[in-house]
């Protein structure tokens, strides 16, 4: 039988879910929806619209959020190096299958036959008997040879090829760097807005991290990053991508072009388990409840792909043109709510929340890593209602949030943007409360929240976790249990 207190952290959804706004979202009055919806981070994607819809949309979602009174984070998407064709005579040709074809590096207009390539650099970086993918992976190309700028190919699969689809090039290393100079000017407007999260695509190894964080560090704006999982290289250095990023996204659109499209799932389990071992925040992406788009409901293969992900332990589902560009995009948000619900409820009533993790843990935070493994412990045998942890930096809750506890983790903290980021965190509530408002006793602050949130009612107990410093030798960490709001 559930606890009360069961029941009552059962009402807090724990897995995040994060919605890119587009075309079919993005106007005052949806974006109002989206957040309402119960959207814990907004994603802009700078691949698609230009700079002043994007800072319009980005007003509009601060607008909202603090009206509503919610944290919400910002994630801007830079596009990275994605690799597209150029344009065609008639706007498409069409490949049959086993016959010839050029694609070619010239700044030309594509005809029959002919396949330019937007990347000028590519006849460089390929080789015979590699492949070339276009439209997503839905045709194919055998290179069979290189002559100066042109590349010789025979087409495996056939179709339709219409302007600017994207190339992916899966054996092939490439020495386009994973930020180019429309990333440079993205990354420019991220900082000037003050984006929450900027997430960098096709990242190969953690150097291409601290590319983008040296060029934010001379904006003086060092936003988190967010490594997108895309390419075969990154998961085979995913060690040491993770100990540089803020968390990654596993951004199986591309991954599954890139590799074989069932080894994803495997390597979606992997590196969510990667991702929490470290302490990071993990998101998967991606075709989620594709068919929503233009669908009112979802097939049952993709309600069964959000639950595995939810199962899994991710910290945030995502939504893309389900979200930004589909005919449902409010229906697909409250279908996912609806689905990490139900997989939550199971966890709850299981008691399968606090699963331990297996093998090596990131030790780079011993104390807070011990506390994390206290608090899942007390969590397990007592009737706890919340967790509040005041978090200057965010690291503590986020900590103790990867240990995946039982009951919610109400983080505190005095940085309003601190609290934003927190909303991507898996069962972290983000409570932002100024330095002043924030009493040292540690019994008025836990009421205060109670009260202010509702999150906790009478008769309850909380565990309150404190006194980390940035200064390890300086922190003196105290769990305490809380008796809160007891009837006389
Ligand atoms: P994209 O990234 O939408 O920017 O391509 C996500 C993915 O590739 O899955
Ligand atoms: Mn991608």
């Amino acid at each position: 039988m559930p606890t009360s207190a069961q029941k009552q952290a059962a009402q807090q959804r724990r897995t995040k879910i994060i919605a890119t706004l587009g075309p079919a979202s993005n106007s005052p009055e949806m974006v109002n929806k989206v957040l309402k919806n119960g959207v814990d981070v907004v994603r802009l994607n700078l691949s698609h619209g230009d700079h002043a819809q994007h800072r319009s949309t980005f007003a509009l979602v601060r607008k909202a959020a603090i009206e509503l009174g919610r944290h919400v984070a910002i994630l801007m998407d830079l596009c990275g190096p994605k690799i597209r064709t150029g344009r065609f005579a008639d706007g498409a040709i069409t490949l049959k299958a086993r016959q010839r074809v050029v694609v070619t590096t010239r700044d030309v207009l594509g005809e029959e036959g002919l396949i330019p390539s937007q990347y000028r650099q590519l006849h460089r970086d390929v080789k015979p008997d590699e492949r070339i993918l276009l439209d997503d992976g839905n045709l194919e190309l055998a290179i069979e040879r290189v002559h100066a700028r042109e590349i010789h190919c025979r087409v495996i699969s056939g179709g339709i090829l219409r302007d600017h689809k994207g190339m992916n090039l899966p054996g092939s290393r490439l020495s386009v760097s994973a930020f180019t100079d429309k990333d440079r000017e993205d990354a420019a407007l991220a900082a000037e807005l003050g984006a929450d999260f900027l997430a960098l695509s096709f990242v190969r190894h953690a150097d291409d991290i601290l590319t983008l964080q040296s060029h934010l560090n001379a904006l003086h704006s060092p936003i988190p990053i967010i490594a997108k999982i895309e390419k075969p290289e990154a998961v085979e250095n995913i060690e040491a991508i993770l100990s540089h990023c803020y968390g990654i996204m596993i951004a199986r659109g591309d991954l599954g072009i890139e590799l074989p499209a069932e080894r994803v799932p495997l390597i979606q389990r992997d590196l969510i388990e990667t991702a929490r071992r470290h302490n990071k925040p993990v998101i998967v992406a991606t075709q989620m409840l594709e068919s929503m788009i233009s669908n009112p409901s979802p097939t049952r293969a993709e309600v069964n792909d959000v639950a595995t992900a939810a199962l899994a332990g991710t910290d945030a589902v995502m939504l893309s043109g389900e979200s930004a560009n589909g005919k449902y995009p409010l229906r697909a948000i409250t279908t996912m709510d609806k689905i990490v619900r139900e997989m939550e409820s199971y966890q709850q009533s299981h008691e399968l929340h606090a699963e331990q993790l297996k093998g090596q843990v990131d030790d780079t935070d011993p104390q807070r890593r011990a506390i994390a493994r206290a608090v899942l412990g007390m969590t397990d045998h007592l009737d706890i209602q919340a967790i509040i942890i005041p978090t200057h930096s965010g690291l503590t809750a986020s900590i103790i949030a990867a240990a995946r506890p039982t009951s919610p983790c109400v983080g505190v903290s005095d940085n309003e943007q601190v609290s934003r980021r927190l909303a991507l965190h898996w069962g972290i509530v983000p409570v932002y409360m100024s330095k002043k408002a924030q009493s040292s006793n540690w019994r008025i602050l836990s009421e205060t929240i109670a009260n202010k949130h509702g999150l906790i009612r009478t008769n309850n107990t909380v565990l309150l976790v404190s006194g980390f410093n940035e200064d390890p030798r300086l922190s003196e960490p105290v769990i305490k249990i809380l008796h809160l709001g007891q009837d006389k």
